[in-house]
């Protein structure tokens, strides 16, 4: 084998998104020597792209606001299927870390009086996203690049090298994890310009490599998001969970086609934007659901009214979870009541003067205007449900981020758990601080318990990976026609978008597993042409095996759910069962006979008992809609 760039460090970060930046940090600052990998352009992730803001209950804007009732908030919004040891972390610990941002540098809106501004989103109580306008990811990533700097800035200080301790791989793509006796021994990846490979020796790789969305045809997720960290796991042994539940944010642009998916902001309905009909009806009244009805206007009066005196109105439907606003809007779309466009209008113009929009939404003004040709300050805005975030991902110990594989952590959208079976706006920036940070401390924690009983990388396994990467370069395969990966992906986009989307059925997902198996077959027959060097074919046939791997994990996860909930809605089982309240499902790679491939298994689990002090934080009536008689004992009312 010829001769490989290698780099021994103690943690390898994959992700340069809020959560890899911030567990960077944490393990750099507990002393680790750490490298960030990421594929895209350093500070080009995902995160940069949130609009809305931060979930923290600071209470700034109304003091009644604290981490219980934020915890309340994201369990009601996941249908209690959240690891509440993660909801309860990420309550008590979010304040802490927008504070700290602003230590970074971080410069949030302020409320009159100089605090911290927090504004309404769909599922939270009070208003609790701290905001920078609709550009809030962009302060994010920018304050903590700006950490990773000082950081740096220190070590050259110290040891006269800016890259001593924390060093960014950027536009560089990991495609395995390298074990030694089941434990992490390192990564191997290949820089995306040069197409070289690379290879990181460590003992600690810290997943945060975002989400899946790029399996499916309508998205609110750019190119990066392959799921190759969901895919990274399972390959080495990790399990992730809840893989049915897949949000689709009620209102991306349906118009103009080359721009469909892209994400309108929660923020529009937060600051007041409401949702009608093709007949001009404020149909989120019609779909409130019976869980929800103490809590949301039913009348527009009152909803009104709400957003000047919340304390004594009950607040718009509009700003019910996204699952329910999604369904809602997919149905008026169905029933012949949508826009021109096959989605329904979103108006925030007739609501608020036209120089309030710009200064609190000027992303989406200027995005209406620039690809779409509406002024949002005129005329409504049409928009329909987007695939947007990924609930399942690696399942992790709450504590420390760790996953089943000793030296596997993973942080952020590609953890799975928090977030139950439907996440809430604003409560991915604050999950991967907290989350991201506590992966640095735990990947640190374990090195140090390593002392010297360091895992080694073998070179046989450096080998396969290479062979790996390089098979799509093969000529002509054994078993069919030679297939390009451009093809296979829009087929793949299509299958996840028709079969396994936001309305499913037992009949289709069926469907959608064997047209799965056909396209993984055919996969293996991908050819590309050219070479090495930037090669965006080449990076594509190698992200698909991911793409249909995670994909496959989703569509059977959502065959054997046999009930809706959350992000995953069936049209043959319209309701929430008992059956399933607490049944986690997990998938992971199970080897078949020696040859064959390793093949997606779906386990059923029970998900643990809420602590007692948690459950007393609810009314036992409304823990009684969803929870079974036995888990309701430990409750201070309950009574035989
Ligand atoms: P990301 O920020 O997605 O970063 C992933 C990183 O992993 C990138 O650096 C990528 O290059 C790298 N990577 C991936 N695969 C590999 C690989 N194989 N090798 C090397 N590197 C790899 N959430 C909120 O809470 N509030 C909001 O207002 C909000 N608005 C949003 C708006 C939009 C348009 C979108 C798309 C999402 C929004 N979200 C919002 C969700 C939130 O932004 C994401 O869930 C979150 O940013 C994910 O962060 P992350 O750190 O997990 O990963």
């Amino acid at each position: 084998m010829t001769e490989i760039e290698r780099h021994a460090v103690d943690v390898v970060v994959i992700g340069a998104g809020g959560a890899g930046l911030r567990a960077a940090i944490e393990a750099r600052a507990r002393g680790m020597r750490t490298a960030v990998v990421c594929k895209s352009l350093f500070g080009k992730a995902h995160t940069v792209m949130a609009e809305g803001g931060i979930a923290a209950a600071m209470g700034n804007v109304n003091p009644h606001d604290n981490w219980q009732v934020h915890f309340r908030d994201t369990m009601r919004g996941g249908k209690f299927l959240n690891n509440w040891r993660m909801a309860e972390l990420h309550a008590q610990e979010a304040p802490d870390r927008v504070w700290e941002l602003e230590t970074y540098g971080a410069l949030f809106d302020r409320t009159e009086d100089g605090r911290i501004s927090q504004r309404n989103f769909g599922g939270h109580e009070y208003p609790r996203l701290a905001h920078v306008g609709d550009r809030t990811g962009l302060e994010l990533i920018r304050s903590l690049q700006q950490q990773v700097v000082a950081l740096q800035q220190a070590d050259f200080r110290e040891f006269g090298d800016y890259e001593a301790g924390l060093r960014v791989f950027a536009e560089c793509t990991v495609t395995d994890v390298l074990l030694d006796g089941g434990r992490v021994a390192g990564a191997f990846g290949y820089w995306r310009e040069s197409g070289r490979f690379v290879l990181f020796e460590a003992p600690a790789v810290v997943l945060a490599t975002g989400g899946i969305g790029k399996s499916f045809k309508v998205t609110s997720n750019s190119w990066e998001y392959t799921g190759d960290g969901h895919a990274l796991a399972l390959r080495s042994g990790a399990r992730l969970i809840n893989m049915e539940f897949v949000q689709f944010h009620p209102t991306g642009m349906v118009w103009p086609p080359s721009v469909k998916g892209i994400l309108v902001t929660e923020s529009v309905r937060g600051d007041g934007g409401v949702l009608r009909n093709a007949e001009g009806r404020r149909f989120m009244f019609d779909y409130i659901p019976e869980v929800f009805k103490e809590k949301y206007a039913d009348n527009e009066a009152e909803a009104d009214r709400w957003y000047t005196d919340p304390d004594h109105n009950r607040r718009p439907p509009e700003l019910l979870p996204r699952d329910e606003v999604a369904r809602a809007i997919n149905a008026e779309v169905k029933a012949g009541r949508g826009s021109p466009h096959g989605g329904v209008f979103l108006d925030v113009s007739s609501r608020l003067p036209a120089a309030e929009i710009i200064r609190r939404l000027p992303s989406m003004h200027h995005q209406f205007r620039e690809l779409a040709d509406v002024d949002i300050t005129r005329e409504p805005m049409e928009v329909g449900p987007t695939c947007h975030y990924v609930m399942g991902g690696v399942e992790v110990d709450p504590d420390t981020a760790g996953s089943r594989v000793p030296g596997l952590f993973a942080a952020g959208e590609v953890a799975g758990g928090m977030h139950g079976s439907n996440r809430l706006g604003g409560n991915s920036l604050s999950d991967l601080l907290v989350f991201g940070r506590r992966a640095g401390l735990g990947a640190a924690a374990y090195v140090t318990s390593l002392g010297q009983d360091k895992p080694v990388v073998a070179m046989a396994d450096v080998d396969q990976a290479r062979q790996r990467a390089l098979a799509p370069f093969g000529g002509s395969p054994a078993d069919g026609p030679p297939e390009n990966p451009y093809t296979l992906h829009v087929e793949l986009q299509q299958v996840m978008n028709d079969l396994v989307g936001i309305i499913r059925r037992s009949d289709e997902m069926e469907l959608a597993v064997k047209k799965l198996d056909e396209l993984k077959r055919r996969a293996r027959n991908v050819v590309v042409e050219g070479h090495r060097q930037y090669n965006p074919g080449w990076h594509l046939a190698l992200d698909l095996g991911n793409m249909l791997l995670v994909s496959e994990c989703v569509a059977r996860a959502a065959l054997e759910r046999t009930e809706s909930r959350g992000g995953h809605t069936r049209d043959d089982f319209p309701q929430m069962d008992p059956e399933w309240r607490r049944a986690l499902l997990a998938c992971e790679l199970a080897r078949g006979p020696a040859g064959a491939e390793a093949e997606v298994r779906v386990s059923r689990h029970v998900q643990p008992p809420l602590r007692p002090d948690l459950l007393a934080l609810f009314d036992l009536a409304e823990l009684q809609k969803y929870f079974l008689d036995d888990e309701l004992t430990d409750h201070p009312r309950w009574q035989l």
